[in-house]
């Protein structure tokens, strides 16, 4: 597992660190997204006395390289999400359980066409995050 993580940070010019190492197993062993602090909570117990600052560093430059997803809540909460899948899909992101499973969908052509259309402009980039309740918390409700 360590080699795999060491691996893509190479890839992406990223120092090894055994912070960084720490964060990427914390986040591939979840299959749900986890707030900083509780990422926090989980890497003290292996580092000691480290500081929730550090971990929002390293948190944001892995997320700025794209190797961990961010996930904005409607509780204005941020999480963080790991996700092996490197082709271009979204997510959706379950509010209850925090489950995030792939969607391998984009509009992004027809928005484009939308875009060029209506506004004359051109897309760049696009962000498309969907937030809903995974089916497993639907059979909970009833
Ligand atoms: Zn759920
Ligand atoms: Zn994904
Ligand atoms: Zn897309």
């Amino acid at each position: 597992m360590e080699n795999d993580f060491t691996a893509v940070l190479k890839q992406l010019h990223l120092k090894v660190t055994p912070k960084r190492q720490a964060i990427l197993a914390i986040l591939m062993n979840e299959s749900a997204y986890l707030s900083p602090e509780e990422i926090w909570q989980r890497m003290k117990k292996q580092f000691g006395r480290i500081g929730l600052p550090t971990v929002y560093r390293n948190l944001e430059e892995l997320s700025e390289r794209n190797i961990i997803s961010k996930v904005t809540h409607p509780n204005r909460q941020l999480y963080y999400y790991f996700c092996t899948n490197r082709s271009h899909h979204h997510h959706f992101v379950c509010l209850s359980c925090r489950n995030v499973e792939d969607i391998n969908f984009c509009a992004l052509n027809e928005l484009q066409k939308e875009v060029k259309r209506k506004l004359n402009g051109e897309i760049i980039s696009h962000i498309l995050q969907v937030n809903g309740y995974c089916r497993n918390c639907l059979n909970k409700k009833g």
